[in-house]
């Protein structure tokens, strides 16, 4: 009888087994089979690496459909329905009011558009980065702000270095170019417009640089001059520019107030593009202010 008690012994192992694999195999969760890692998301960042990523270098361009390369653009005549008007800021980056403008544009949910000068960017750069962290396009206004004739050599460093600069601090390339004063005779505007560059002059002045100007003139010029396709020119560096950020919120609501949208420079050529593609046809729409090269 040893040979059943063996057998029964070995059948009672076997069937123990058998549940034991059975049970194991049940406490597996579908999907077991896959290394648990893949279903972990990333771990959080502390606000300090959120921080950081923010203000990495990113690949940015700012440029003009193809029509508005090496072209003067003073504004835009759009047909459309849409009344969207660009806020340009010239001569920064600068300490203080340059933070206050990027305040009173976010607070308010509007991008702008900066010409930077090279030797401001030098001297502040994180201020420069917050700019283009926030949103904003970006635009090459020379390293010296010259006003004086300069030859093919002086320009081709004024606007080269600057936007080397620029792409040094920021990660952004340009194609965008304001001569300063508006000077598009000296030579400057002539060597960005052989870079393919868009001359962005502008439609409303300002006039935040007169030194008579008060926060309520300076409000006056731009509403009186507002139209749709506008581009305003105001400034945030190159000197006291209390009375433009005083200005700036009550300009914002009174345009917002009038209908109208802000949008920046490479938005609105972008916008112009579109209108003269969609309407090639009929031929019906005026393309933006357009200059022939100067020199
Ligand atoms: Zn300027």
């Amino acid at each position: 009888m040893v040979w059943y008690r063996r057998t029964f012994a070995a059948v009672v192992a076997v069937a123990g087994i058998l549940a034991l694999a059975i049970f194991l195999r049940l406490r597996q969760p579908a999907g077991a089979e896959r290394p648990p890692y893949q279903e972990i998301p990333p771990l959080p960042t502390s606000p300090q690496q959120e921080e950081k990523e923010e203000n990495k270098p990113k690949n940015l361009v700012f440029s003009a459909p193809e029509r508005y390369q090496a072209v003067t653009v003073h504004g835009a005549e759009l047909a459309g329905k849409e009344k969207v008007i660009a806020l340009t800021f010239d001569d920064g980056p600068w300490p203080k009011t340059t933070a206050q403008v990027l305040d009173i544009l976010k607070q308010h949910q509007v991008k702008a558009t900066f010409f930077w000068i090279g030797q401001h960017l030098q001297n502040n750069p994180a201020i420069g980065r917050k700019v283009v962290a926030d949103g904003h396009a970006i635009g090459n206004h020379t390293w010296h702000h010259r006003y004086h004739r300069v030859d093919a050599a002086t320009a081709a460093r004024e606007i080269d270095d600057t936007a080397a600069l620029i792409f040094k601090v920021t990660g952004a390339k340009t194609f965008l170019f304001r001569p300063p004063g508006g000077n598009l005779r000296n030579g400057l505007a002539a060597y960005a417009k052989k870079k393919k560059h868009t001359i962005v002059m502008w439609s409303i002045s300002s006039a935040d640089t007169n030194r008579r100007a008060s926060a309520q003139s300076i409000i006056h010029s731009v509403l009186r001059g507002a139209h749709r396709g506008g581009i305003v020119l105001m400034h945030d560096g190159g000197g006291n520019r209390s009375a433009t950020v005083r200005a700036l919120p009550h300009i914002i609501a009174g345009l917002k107030k009038k209908g109208y949208k802000f949008v920046t420079v490479p938005e609105l050529l972008e916008m112009c593009d579109k209108e003269l593609k969609s309407t090639a046809a009929s031929q019906s729409v005026k393309p933006v202010t357009a200059q022939p090269a100067v020199e």
